[in-house]
């Protein structure tokens, strides 16, 4: 096994079929590894200077507690910290929001969306939650929001909790989980079991929230056809308005890839190590058996009702399902993240808040602020950036996005539309094009292919 320290050109991924460590989920553009400290001031610069016209401001939350450390998990998360730890962490949150709904970037601005992330934002307490709703709602009112998102992990909920989360607003409820086979659960560290995810269903229902999305994951260590099958006909059953569907993989930091990493350091193959210790290496599915799976979750969806609305999520058709998070953050419009290692996209720049939790504790206490790194965009970044996050919905207007940015797209993009051309991932319907389904299938390893020549071959984060 090598280990994949950058992101390669599309052309050249496509036979690569081992699951390797390194980052192949893109998120953003340009990648993080070009994000710095020297460009914190031009962060400052865009929150001190007026937005944008005609641009949308979304509130991202990270609320970085869970239960346990999934052995895929690379978000920043804590498990070890008591109340009094995350109660001085929510003031800080709260207090942060405060600060920045005062800055001229944001000030008066309404809301289109709220999204608590993490993390596990359901594993804090109503009692903490509540004022935190409440400071948060006095400082940038949700009033024109039409998404309230939350995060949770099917163990952390309660019925109360359920209930408070109905009164402050939340419409889209996303349930995290991830499989419905309690080994498989078991085995990459989730803190719930299948159980616990049934409990919950009922209470869910009665309070009827206007949407309910679950998280699923192809490729879990210890998955199988027949797991899959089992965990697809369930998904179906428990009847979700959206479902998301990521295929697993291995950045650097979680506890499989240091596994791996360490093995190979040790001259280790994979498989041989039987112990039950967080470092053993285990078996993972290549590439091509997790787009199968996939690909079958996709097919046998269809049939039950749902859509394709990006290569990751399915929505069931008679229902009233959007996604204003995603849209939002995929066609460039401000976002400020707020809380330890959170992301903001604010009038072309983007910058992050300290990873660290004392780092970003101390920041917001003694400085209101606690950014980290960022990275002004030009025009041309922002181009490149919403068409590869578009197009992960499996199509993209050239024409409109040509005029958006004042630049001709397509023949801007023409080497990597023709090479996916030429592969039959990609064809083209007058201005659009159009990935097929093996295209979308392996989106995320084709992005890079549409980067600026700088950005090729760099690493990722
Ligand atoms: S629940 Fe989510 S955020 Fe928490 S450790 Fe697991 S994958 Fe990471």
């Amino acid at each position: 096994m090598t280990v994949q320290t950058q992101q390669e050109p599309a052309t050249s991924r496509l036979d690569v079929e081992a699951t390797d460590v390194g980052s192949v989920f893109v998120s953003n553009y340009p990648p993080y590894s070009f994000w710095s400290e020297g460009q914190v001031p031009a962060a400052i610069e865009a929150l001190d200077s007026p937005p944008r016209a005609g641009v949308d401001l979304g509130l991202y939350l990270h609320i970085p507690f869970c239960r346990k450390r999934c052995k895929f998990c690379y978000f920043r998360v804590f498990t070890d910290k008591n109340s009094e730890q995350i109660e001085r962490y929510l003031e800080a949150l709260a207090h942060e929001v405060e600060v920045a709904s005062q800055r001229p970037a944001l000030r008066d601005r309404p809301l289109s969306f709220v999204y608590f992330g993490g993390g596990t934002p359901s594993y804090i307490a109503v009692k903490q939650l509540l004022p935190l709703v409440e400071r948060l709602k006095a400082a940038m009112p949700w009033t024109q929001a039409r998404e309230i998102a939350f995060e949770c992990e099917p163990g952390t909920l309660t019925e109360s909790k359920l209930r408070a989360l109905r009164e402050m607003g939340v419409t889209r409820l996303s349930l995290g989980i991830e499989n419905f086979n309690d080994e498989i659960l078991r085995e990459n560290g989730r803190a719930h079991l299948a159980p616990e995810i049934y409990r919950v269903k009922p209470w869910i229902d009665e309070l009827d929230f206007p949407q309910l999305n679950v998280d699923l994951i192809a490729g879990m260590v210890g998955e199988s056809w027949e797991t899959w099958r089992e965990t697809v006909e369930r998904c179906i059953d428990y009847d979700p308005d959206s479902v998301t569907i990521y295929q697993m993989e291995l950045p650097f930091n979680t506890v499989y890839s240091k596994g791996v990493l360490k093995g190979q350091s040790e001259g280790q193959s994979q498989g041989q190590n039987g112990s039950e210790s967080e470092t053993a290496v285990p078996e993972f599915a290549d590439w091509h058996t997790k787009r199968e799976w996939h690909a079958y979750a996709i097919e046998t969806m269809r049939a039950a009702g749902y859509e394709l609305s990006s290569a990751y999520t399915l929505v069931k058709k008679d229902r009233d399902v959007s996604f204003v998070y995603r849209d939002s953050v995929w066609s460039g419009q401000d976002m400020i993240g707020c809380g330890v290692s959170s992301f903001s996209h604010v009038s072309g720049v983007h910058f992050q808040n300290a990873d660290g939790w004392n780092d970003y504790l101390a920041g917001i206490e003694s400085h209101d602020i606690a950014v980290r790194r960022a990275f002004v965009t030009d025009s041309r970044e922002r181009l490149v950036r919403e068409l590869i996050l578009n197009l992960k919905t499996g199509s993209v207007d050239l024409a409109a996005l040509s005029n958006k940015h004042g630049e001709d797209a397509s023949e801007l993009f023409s080497e990597p539309i023709a090479e996916l051309e030429r592969q039959e991932l990609l064809s083209r319907d007058g201005d659009r094009i159009l990935l097929s389904e093996p295209g979308l299938l392996r989106v995320d390893q084709l992005l890079p292919g549409f980067y600026q020549q700088k950005y090729q071959g760099a690493r990722y984060t």
